[in-house]
């Protein structure tokens, strides 16, 4: 996407037009109840030194649940963005240069680019409607997936069926598609996407990537070998109450929607409750942080269905789970500095990926270790699946770097998916050259 924050359809119009426009979303978002982000920015920082750093890590307990960040600040060569409400804009603003913090205002009002967002599925809904069909190329509500999920299942019965294994704390269905030509408890290949809600692209490639199985299955000689001797489970939508929330009330939600007697703040950061390196450094033991990780590990009915289906299942040998943003391809650990056993392994194999996914449309990734790319990361999924005997276990941050970070134009879902798919599939199929 070449357009500017403010760019497509509103820009376009004269200055009273655009005005008006606005006061209309804010109107008509106001009666859905939804949290409007006016004025609201994202700041990209580049921190020089672990010193800068520091002083970037102390807004969380300075303004606490004030600012958001979206890439948290990890080692002096990666951005750190952060979401600051406009209320708070000229403080943050203040205090970054008054500790010499050079920033840069990554998307200048948030609620455009979301009324745009809200625009684009409106207008692809109405579409969707009139010829009953499914864009691959928009984003979905839950309600919408679900019924395609039925609809998909219903038509390709031969290869995928549909697996409940669990409820949300709000008792939506857990759903798994599991792909399947036969053999029982074969050896299988886990994908999961949508951990955190607000990450929209991750479910949605993950739905475009359900079809391309299905339409490559007997095509594609990979895909043919790993359908004919795997299964594949995909979990395209592991948070779903913070999925539905992300669309009826506040857009960047991330947690899951969990709520305790005597706390205040609600949901838990599904991607820091798992048994790994639990309650260690990178995750938060206040409950109104962004990185909560539960009172105990599994605490969270999302996190628990998946330890038991993959446990249950005894013979999952790859686990793929899928975020964004940042175009990073990462293994564990996150929880430590200490390299796994085979971590020459997965790292020659994460080089290959990350070059089949450049060769689709020529976006470029970073991969590594969690804990040596990124940061320093307790109790999340990978680890978990690499304790658990998983040896090929690999986290996805997704398209883009930041130029819209959560806020991904739909135009983007379709080259997102095809690239991300070229990179799955060489972890499929060195998984299934090299049994264990
Ligand atoms: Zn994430």
């Amino acid at each position: 996407m070449q357009s500017s924050p403010g760019g497509g359809v509103i820009r376009r119009l004269y200055p009273v037009g655009r005005r008006t426009l606005l006061v209309c979303s804010f109107i008509l978002a106001a009666a859905l109840g939804q949290m409007n982000f006016t004025g609201d920015q994202v700041l990209r920082i580049l921190a020089k030194n672990e010193k800068q750093l520091s002083l970037l890590r102390d807004l969380e307990g300075l303004k606490p649940q004030k600012v958001d960040f979206w890439r948290g600040p990890a080692r002096p060569s990666l951005p750190v963005d952060m979401r600051v409400p406009f209320s708070e804009l000229k403080d943050i603003k203040a205090y970054l240069e008054s500790h010499g913090l050079a920033y840069n205002i990554m998307i200048k009002d948030i609620q455009v680019l979301l009324d745009e967002e809200r625009e684009a599925m409106a207008k692809s809904r109405r579409l969707e409607r009139s010829t009953s069909s499914f864009s691959y190329s928009s984003y979905h509500t839950l309600e919408e997936i679900y019924t395609w999920i039925d609809t998909f299942v219903t038509e390709h019965s031969d290869v995928v069926s549909k697996l409940q294994i669990g409820h949300s704390f709000e008792n939506r269905s857990i759903l798994v598609l599991k792909f399947s030509t036969g053999g029982s408890r074969r050896p299988a290949i886990w994908i999961d996407s949508g951990i955190h809600s607000r990450e929209w692209i991750t479910h949605a490639t993950s739905v475009w990537i359900a079809k391309k199985i299905v339409s490559e299955y007997s095509k594609d000689r990979i895909v043919t070998d790993v359908l004919n001797a795997m299964d594949i489970f995909l979990e395209i939508v592991s948070n779903p109450d913070g999925f539905a929330y992300t669309h009826s009330m506040n857009r960047l939600w991330r947690k899951n929607k969990s709520t305790r007697p005597g706390i205040f703040c609600i949901g838990v950061d599904l991607n820091r409750n798992w048994k790994s390196g639990f309650g260690g450094n990178g995750s938060n033991n206040n409950p109104c942080s962004e990185t909560y990780h539960g009172p105990s590990p599994q605490s969270e009915p999302e996190v628990a269905a998946v330890v038991d289906f993959i446990m249950s299942h005894g013979n999952v040998k790859a686990l793929i789970s899928i975020h964004s943003y940042s175009q990073m391809l990462m293994y564990p650990y996150g929880h430590s500095l200490e390299p796994v056993s085979n971590q020459e392994e997965l790292y020659h194999l994460a080089k290959d990926a990350v070059q089949a996914l450049y060769e689709v449309h020529g976006i470029e990734y970073i991969y590594g270790s969690i804990s040596t790319t990124l940061y320093v990361a307790s109790g999340i999924t990978v680890d978990w699946a690499y304790d658990s005997g998983i040896k090929y276990s690999f986290s996805f941050e997704l398209r883009d770097t930041g130029r819209y970070g959560f806020l991904l134009p739909a135009t983007q879902i379709i080259p997102t998916a095809q690239e991300t798919w070229m990179a799955i599939r060489t972890i499929m199929e060195h998984t299934l050259h090299h049994p264990y």
